[in-house]
């Protein structure tokens, strides 16, 4: 754990990894507290943790710091104001035992205290919004020696070690797992903090996580805030008029930050992996069925035209797009749609696999992660 000034949320959370790690499976808890002038290092203490202190302030170094003292196969991070489920050990450490191609293993955490942001994040849980590879480096059970390997946590940008670290991975062919059921609580007070610690991350980052050549109108929607359709139904469900101004508020703050051009700020595209593209092109060809014409109509999704869409000979078998997929959201006017029609199961892949490289920066191709693991 890495701190600063956290005695606030320290007091909930310490409990919490206590209540989670019960079973006497914890051999150190380490924190690694950046000059604290608050009693974080004395709630520490209290709680069994050896502080140490940090030789340079900020998440990188304070991690490293803390990955040198680590002596164990696998070691958790967490941070201050992580509120951890009681069964997040016995549920990541089987899961990561399980398979030595796993790097990391987490769960999710939604927002607790404030009201109003709880409203928000159960919304965006209930209804799927939350992308299925949600990530974060605050209640993530990692394998000491996939991360010694990539070097660490990197410093390149102050505020994305969980972003870099995970696309590291990748690149030696490490999974990153996240377990959506296993749900932590992230602790807000209130909204303002959470506008605060936005603003203070914003700042802080050189890297945005979006897609750099986004269209005029997805910028434009992003400004207002996503889809309204959206925001109405979270405002009716959650029957507070403060969710759709906390909303946003929130987003007109990433927006400002994202799409006015600031001096060494740049806009990257998150890293996704092949694990999830396996996922995500399984779902496309079990979805596959033969084309009806008996009625002289077809029974189709929304597909353009009767044409493999990847080789443009004639096709009979449809594919649907999953829609639960986050932010895989083909673009309303691409030639794929919501559906798609292919020649073959093979193509189908291919167009899957087209899919989901367009939606993120790119998947590691085997043959590059081979030669890494090979040099
Ligand atoms: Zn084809």
């Amino acid at each position: 754990m890495w701190t600063y000034n956290s005695a606030r949320t320290l007091e909930m959370s310490l409990p919490s990894i206590d209540r989670a790690s019960s079973r006497g499976n914890i051999c150190h808890k380490i924190a690694v507290d950046g000059g604290s002038e608050d009693s974080t290092q004395a709630e520490l203490r209290s709680h069994g943790w050896l502080v140490l202190e940090a030789p340079k302030k900020g998440i990188p170094y304070q991690a490293n710091y803390a990955l040198k003292q680590v002596d164990t196969e696998f070691f958790a991070a967490f941070e201050h104001d992580i509120i951890l489920n009681p069964n997040w050990f016995e549920k990541t450490s089987r899961l990561i035992a399980s398979d030595e191609t796993i790097g990391a293993v987490q769960g999710v955490r939604l927002y607790s205290g404030s009201k109003t942001m709880r409203a928000i994040e159960e919304w965006r849980y209930r209804e799927n919004r939350l992308p299925v590879w949600a990530f974060s480096i605050d209640n993530t059970l990692l394998r000491t020696e996939a991360v010694k390997l990539v070097g660490g946590f990197s410093d390149e940008d102050m505020a994305s070690a969980d972003t870099i670290l995970r696309k590291d991975l990748f690149e030696l062919g490490y999974k990153w797992i996240t377990d959506p059921t296993l749900i932590s609580g992230h602790y807000r007070k209130d909204f303002l903090e959470q506008f605060r610690h936005q603003l203070g991350s914003l700042e802080l980052a050189k890297y945005y996580w979006n897609k750099p050549e986004r269209s005029i109108l997805s910028r434009v929607l992003s400004i207002l805030g996503g889809n309204p359709i959206n925001v109405l139904r979270m405002t009716t469900q959650s029957r507070m008029l403060r969710v759709p101004l906390a909303w946003y508020i929130l987003r007109l703050e990433i927006a400002l930050y994202q799409n006015i051009p600031h001096q060494g700020k740049f806009m990257k595209p998150v890293p996704m992996d092949k694990w999830h593209l396996d996922r995500f092109a399984h779902t496309i060809l079990e979805s596959g069925k033969e084309l009806q014409t008996a009625n002289g109509k077809l029974d189709l999704h929304s597909v353009p035209r009767d044409n493999c869409a990847w080789c443009g000979q004639p096709a009979r078998l449809t594919y649907k797009i999953p829609t639960d997929w986050g932010n895989i959201r083909p673009r309303l006017f691409s030639p794929t749609g919501r559906g798609f029609l292919a020649c073959s199961q093979d193509h189908a892949r291919r167009i899957a696999e087209r899919v989901f490289t367009n939606a993120f920066d790119y998947v590691t191709p085997l043959e590059r992660i081979k030669g890494k693991l090979a040099s």
